[in-house]
């Protein structure tokens, strides 16, 4: 398994796709042509071989010659000025004009000096040059608008908005890199029908190292039809020229890497323009914008990308900036703390490790370590023995003061593995509970360093296909292939630490620097090693215990120790606890904890069960009666020296009994609410079912009347016998509605756990709709359910239910000529929606929220007209329920209504044709 940040392995040797020279490749796309200039633009060097089809005059007319032999005088004269302006400076300059040179078709012109030549590029425009119509397009998903709710995202998100109306792409998104270059797509505009790729990663393969590189130097970069064939470059036979392409790695109309071609058509992309997102020299992202038909992009156009890419990269400078100025605001405050707390003549260890706002918390982790001398104090999370000796061992060969990692177990190997905490260990963290450390190596030798831990966050990285897969080889095919799936694989991270940031290694030095200029430069390790032993052995005497430690609001505080080796034991309390427990002072100090715990009524177990979790205990208090005790207790310290190993639980007790009185009553009151519901619902149940009895009888006999078996009616009867087995139909589905939702609200309705198909079931309930009256009285918006398959575990009928009643409600509520569509598809965190979309009457804002109950019909005169009970919805929202989804409803009135149904991730089997694991807990 891939690690997040680490490349993806994968069977093939993707350095063919690194190696390939793309800049030299020889050919342009064919919608403009291309001279190459010698340095001076006297000579007319290289041209590409579609040249007569814009000039009429074939390559070897052109070759050799000067551009006012080739060109009529006012457009050559046009050149040589566009030419003249952009002096004798290389790089990426490039100016741009509109007009026509040699041809009467709009075209953009422009020119560049790279690598010792100059090049004039013609490129043809679309015929029209007019502002693009963006019909609906869809914006981030309200899920994922959460997820990445913070500043970057928002203006990431404004960005791809812009652009997308400025262009009209079909997709727009914005990728960032992360550190081992994969990219993450941080925003997207995307029309409704498309598959989201919002939340996705790309492998750093997607893109390779040139073609990086090269999208540093050109900024902007159009794919006008993946399906053009390119054209050569042509120089005059037997010039130096003519021995090599020229270097095209700054033209726009450079033709593309047949791979990456490949790589857009399997991901149905026709057409592209991708701009680069350079912050201080660095390739920082890109606006990727795809187009599902071919598509010629104007300069102005271009220009608006630019400006959004501008745009968001000084949003994102300033952005940064205002943090890097926090975070160094931050530093200077921990920093102020830590001063003051030496000048005040605390030690230097507990200055840095006791009591709140310490380094633990200054540094955003879960543990920290003072180590010199042999001795060394931990606090918080912290791994075990000999994980802390394989990092302080690493960190000590590492150059520069501070070593950072948030990959530990892929740093230090096997070290960690399968060690569980032991007697002899503390259980101040364990390992593999930490997966990242940053060590501040103070001196060598003999070896003095201050660290901290932080846990491992786990996630998921959603990958655009699999990322073990980036590539294939087909049969009997020369190159290798890019993949041709791109649907959402799922990757858990579990070993990695939220990464540390610069200032984290600048808090660490200044402590240091700090804390050396306190104890001086004579023997740092001598003196911190002491203020390890001093710390200890203050803790370890009830009269010497800081001030403090035993603090804690009302609540009872037990301080414990406990001695490789030994039992734990107290060392002291407060008065709260004693009070808690009618003890008198002086009676427990230095017992066993054991023995204290027996005393007063506690687990004997006291410690094993409450430091993995807090607990409540019932406890008899004579002053006070029955009480109810929360109790919580933390590892507050553990201090190694020479191999022994002592540490300190503090242990808190709340009196929650009131709280207990309170949910007590609470949860007798919802117990009788609950009741008093189920019999209601039990009721129901029951007078359904008595109903339909009678009412299949009525039904049955209309039914006999009508067919004549009971001889002849006349038509009167039979058109009356219809009309009441009509009716009689109607009352029965309302009452079969009526028993389903009881008992999915008595919570009798079980539901089966079964894989559905869900695109072959929207498809089938789409062309079920379609053959309804009035189905073709609308529009059926088409390309909303996807090809492949899209799994879930679910109860097929139930789910064949809630689309038929939200496709049927469309439908009703959608005036003749109307839109009404149908959209299943994933979100990027992997959860899947199946969305129904109308152009109908809408549904006003205070009618949203009571439409999901039952019998509620909207008030206006148009939904009356229309027939129905007011139960679709409810049943609707019960089934989805059961399944742990969520439905949600965004509605105008008079422009249209969509329901979103969000089925969890937990339910979904397989993604596309690649599955996500369903073996991996979500
Ligand atoms: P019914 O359709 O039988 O009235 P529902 O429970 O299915 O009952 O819907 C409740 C109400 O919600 C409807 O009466 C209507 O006011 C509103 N509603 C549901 N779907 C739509 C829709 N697609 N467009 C407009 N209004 C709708």
């Amino acid at each position: 398994m891939p690690k997040d940040g680490g490349t993806p392995p994968t069977g093939l040797d993707l350095s063919e796709c690194e190696a390939e020279p793309i800049h030299l490749l020889g050919h342009i796309q064919p919608h403009g042509y291309l001279l190459a200039l010698d340095a001076d633009a006297t000579r007319i060097t290289h041209v590409s071989a579609n040249i007569a089809g814009f000039l009429g005059q074939p390559p070897e007319a052109v070759l050799g010659k000067s551009l006012p032999d080739v060109l009529e005088a006012p457009v050559a004269q046009r050149l040589v000025d566009l030419i003249r302006g952009i002096g004798t400076r290389a790089g990426p300059t490039a100016a741009t004009a509109v007009c026509p040179p040699g041809s009467s078709e709009p075209c953009a012109v422009t020119v560049h000096r790279h690598a010792g030549r100059l090049f004039v590029e013609v490129e043809r425009l679309p015929a029209e040059e007019t502002a693009p119509t963006v019909p609906a397009l869809t914006a981030v998903p309200d899920s994922l608008a959460e997820m990445g709710d913070d500043v970057l995202h928002r203006l990431a998100d404004r960005a791809v908005r812009a652009v997308a109306e400025e262009t009209g792409y079909d997709r727009v998104m914005i990728y960032m890199f992360h550190p081992d270059w994969s990219g993450e797509v941080i925003a997207e505009m995307r029309r409704p029908e498309m598959v989201p790729y919002l939340g996705l990663r790309y492998p750093a393969t997607d893109i390779p190292s040139q073609a990086r590189q090269l999208f540093t130097l050109n900024l902007l970069r159009v794919i006008a039809d993946v399906d053009a064939r390119p054209v050569s470059i042509v120089a005059e036979p037997g010039t130096a020229e003519d021995a090599q392409a020229p270097d095209l790695s700054l033209s726009g109309l450079r033709s593309v890497s047949p791979y990456h071609l490949e790589y857009m058509r399997n991901m149905g992309v026709a057409a592209s323009l991708t701009a680069s997102i350079i912050i201080d020299g660095e390739l920082w992202g890109m606006v990727a914008c795809h187009h599902r038909r071919p598509r010629l992009t104007p300069p102005a156009q271009r220009a608006a990308v630019m400006r959004r890419v501008g745009d968001l990269v000084a949003h994102v400078k300033a952005q940064e900036q205002m943090e890097a100025v926090r975070r160094a605001r931050a530093v200077d405050f921990a920093m102020g703390r830590l001063d003051r707390r030496l000048s005040e003549g605390q030690d230097p260890v507990s200055a840095l490790l006791m009591g709140d706002q310490r380094l633990v918390e200054d540094l955003e982790a879960q543990g920290a370590m003072v180590a010199a001398d042999g001795a060394m104090a931990l606090v918080g999370r912290c791994p075990s023995g000999p994980v802390i000796a394989r990092v302080l061992e690493m960190a000590a060969r590492t150059d520069g003061p501070v070593f950072m990692t948030d990959a530990l177990s892929a740093e230090i190997g096997a070290v960690g593995d399968g060690e569980g905490p032991n007697a002899d260990e503390p259980v101040v963290g364990v390992s593999g509970d930490i997966a990242g450390c940053a060590v501040l190596v103070m001196s060598r030798a003999p070896l003095v360093a201050i660290a901290a831990f932080r846990e491992p966050e786990s996630r998921n990285v959603f990958w655009a296909g699999d990322p073990n897969k980036p590539a294939i080889r087909e049969e009997g095919k020369e190159r290798i292939s890019p993949r041709n799936s791109f649907a959402a694989w799922r990757e858990r991270v579990e070993d990695r630490s939220r990464p540390w940031e610069r200032w984290c290694a600048d808090l660490l030095t200044r402590a240091g620097t700090a804390v050396g200029r306190h104890v001086g430069a004579d023997n740092p390790a001598e003196a911190l090693g002491n203020a390890v032993r001093g710390l200890a052995m203050r803790f370890k005497d009830a009269r010497t215990v800081p001030g403090g430690t035993l603090d804690a609001a009302g609540q009872g505080v037990l301080l414990t120790l406990r001695q490789s080796g030994h039992r734990a034991r107290v060392v002291a309390t407060n008065q709260t606890f004693l009070d808690l427990f009618d003890l008198e002072p002086g009676t427990i100090e230095g017992e066993s904890l054991h023995t204290v715990a027996a005393r007063i009524g506690l687990p004997d177990d006291l410690r094993r069960k409450v430091l993995s979790g807090p607990q409540t205990f019932d406890c008899w208090s004579r002053s006070l009666g029955r009480r109810a005790l929360e109790t919580v207790a933390r590892n507050m310290l553990a201090v190694r020296d020479n191999g022994s190993v002592v540490e300190w639980d503090v242990f808190t007790f709340r009196d929650v009994t009131a709280f207990h009185r309170t949910a007590e009553a609470l949860a007798a009151a919802r117990d009788e609410a609950v009741t008093a519901s189920r019999q209601k619902s039990e009721f129901l149940a029951n007078v359904s079912h008595e109903l339909k009895t009678p009412l299949n009888a009525i039904i049955g006999f209309s039914e006999l009347i009508q067919s004549g078996r009971v001889g002849p009616t006349s038509d009167r009867v039979t058109d009356y016998a219809r009309i009441i087995g009509e009716a009689g139909h109607h009352l029965l589905t309302m009452i079969n509605d009526l028993l389903d939702l009881s008992r999915a609200e008595a919570g009798r309705q079980i539901i089966e756990d079964e894989p559905v198909n869900l695109t072959t079931l929207a498809r089938d309930c789409l062309s079920w709709m379609r053959s309804q009256p009035r189905g073709d009285a609308v529009t059926w918006t088409p390309g909303g359910v996807p090809d492949g398959p899209l799994w879930v575990r679910g109860d097929s009928r139930a789910l064949r239910r809630v689309l038929l009643n939200l496709l049927g409600n469309a439908l009703k509520f959608t005036p003749d000529g109307g839109t009404v569509g149908l959209v299943v598809g994933h979100m990027g965190d992997g959860s899947v929606f199946l969305e129904a979309r109308d152009t109908g009457i809408g549904i006003p804002a205070d009618e949203v929220e009571s439409i999901f109950q039952p019998f509620r019909r909207g008030k206006g005169a148009n939904v009356s007209a229309r027939e129905g009970a007011g139960l679709g919805l409810a049943m609707t929202k019960a089934m989805v329920d059961l399944h742990g989804g969520r439905i949600t409803v965004e509605s105008t009135v008079g422009t249209g209504s969509t329901f979103r149904v969000l089925l969890p991730r937990d339910r979904v089997l397989r993604s596309g044709s690649d599955p996500i694991n369903p073996a991996q807990p979500a």
